[in-house]
């Protein structure tokens, strides 16, 4: 009887991490490669789209503004990929 409590709570230990948690990536910044504008600049700063949803799409019935969070060159004005 003991012993298969026992398995059972090996068992639950065994899980991995919670399904849905966000996995934070520990990076050494000096171990990565620059990924330049397309123009060749390297700097990027954020910026915001205005859109809009339309009243069709819109859970409210109304035409709804969204902002999109984009990243622009700060030489070029390209979006950032
Ligand atoms: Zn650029």
């Amino acid at each position: 009887m003991g012993e298969a409590r026992r398995v059972m709570q090996m068992g639950a230990g065994a899980r991995g991490p919670m399904p849905g948690q966000p996995q934070q990536i520990q990076v050494d910044i000096t171990k990565t490669t620059i990924n330049p504008c397309e123009c060749g600049h390297d700097l990027f700063v954020p910026a915001i789209r205005r859109r809009k949803i339309s009243a069709l799409l819109s859970p409210t019935g109304t035409e709804l503004p969204v902002n999109e969070a984009v990243m622009v060159c700060m030489k070029c004005g390209a979006l950032g990929k």
